[in-house]
């Protein structure tokens, strides 16, 4: 079959299997990879090792699979276009993103299924679908498919779907019809996003400084929180979409609607007292299947702590002064707490913090203990 007859029946294919916009590039090295080396070299990548780890294999697909020379890559609209609730003290925002079942298991699903058609359709054909698996700059390749911008906020934008829409890529062997690359940029003068972020996290348009991104602290930073993050968390518990949300080319997009993603209840404004309660067990209960174990019951609780802190909520003090009380709390999750209760600053906080100085000064540090005090998340 020619390359464009079977090109039109794959994007076909994948609208019918649920996605909701299919583009395909050629599986040359991108075009935003000496971008990605200067973000790198800038020290905008913070903690995340992974992102730094042989950077070279980001300019070679044929890393990913052997004989590359297509990359499909597919979006998938995910989230409500409805303003989330304004929460109460005690209750925490968590991101769009990560309401819903973990997306790299659904789109990575659907990619199969589209490699299996592919398969059957165009026999002896070889392929790999990889969602955030593989070192691959999917924006790059999404704006190399005629699927968006990569915007001011760093964020892919579609014209019709906005940019709340996860991104996945399916490799293939096989010699396919490129569509046009999407070449401008409509953010024009607009700079919403970069005035919004209550980090600063921009140091310009279209870079990304993670050091100062509250996403990058509350999901991929495993440590304590500089007091300064802390402080201006605002309530995101998980993840951060301000830069979305103000964006004009959000307000328009479609709802995503996919029964697959639907957000559960108890991820939309979650009571973060709850969370500091939570048994390990339970935690392990409501972390399957959810984006939201990338960070995993320690991140979590910690973020649970910092936001309830820099509220100032007062029904927090006796569930923050038992997580420091307990020998099985993580040092990370400790400075959490006492941070918090420092803010909450009422006398029962402070007399909590003082309790667990008192403790600490009388308690040996052992091998053992050390032990006690770092479980497993
Ligand atoms: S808010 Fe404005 S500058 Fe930022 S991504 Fe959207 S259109 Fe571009």
């Amino acid at each position: 079959m020619a390359a464009a007859e079977l090109s039109r029946r794959l994007k076909h294919e994948a609208i019918r299997l649920g996605l909701d916009a299919v583009g395909i590039a050629p599986a040359v090295t991108p075009a935003g990879y000496p971008n990605y080396l200067t973000w790198l070299r800038k020290g905008h990548a913070a903690g995340m090792a992974y992102m730094e780890r042989e950077p070279s294999l980001r300019a070679q697909p044929e890393c990913v699979l052997e004989g590359v020379r297509s990359v499909i890559v597919a979006s998938l609209v995910y989230g409500s276009a409805h303003a989330a609730v304004p929460p109460g003290r005690a209750s925490g925002r968590i991101a769009r993103y990560a309401q819903g079942a973990d997306y790299h298991q659904v789109l990575k699903a659907r990619l199969n299924r589209l490699l299996e058609w592919l398969e059957h359709e165009a026999p002896g054909a070889r392929g790999r679908a990889v969602v955030d698996t593989a070192p691959i700059l999917e924006r790059d390749y999404a704006q190399a498919a005629g699927l968006g911008w990569i915007a001011k906020n760093t964020m892919l934008i579609h014209r019709r779907l906005g940019s709340f829409t996860f991104l996945g890529c399916l490799l293939t062997d096989l010699e396919l019809e490129y569509d046009e690359p999407s070449a401008k940029s409509y953010c024009g003068t607009c700079t919403r996003c970069l005035d919004a972020c209550p980090t600063q996290a921009f140091a310009g348009p279209y870079e990304l400084d993670a050091r100062r991104c509250i996403s990058y602290w509350t999901i991929e930073h495993r440590g304590i929180v500089p007091d300064e993050t802390a402080s201006a968390l605002g309530g995101w518990a998980f993840g951060c979409d301000i830069c979305q949300e103000v964006c004009p080319w959000n307000r328009k997009a479609p709802a995503g609607g996919d029964p697959e993603l639907e957000p559960r209840p108890e991820w939309a404004n979650p009571d973060l007292i709850a969370w500091l309660e939570r048994s390990a067990a339970e935690w392990k209960t409501r972390l399957a299947g959810s984006a939201l174990e990338r960070a995993g019951r320690r991140g979590l609780v910690r973020n649970a702590a910092l936001v309830l802190g820099g509220r100032r909520a007062i029904e927090a003090v006796e569930p923050l002064a038992k997580l420091l009380k307990s020998t099985q709390t993580h040092p990370v999750v400790r400075a959490a707490a006492r941070w918090a209760l420092k803010q909450i600053g009422t006398p029962r906080a402070l007399e909590a913090l003082a309790d667990s100085a008192n403790d600490q000064a009388q308690t040996p540090v052992t091998p053992d203990r050390r032990v006690a005090l770092d479980p497993p998340a």
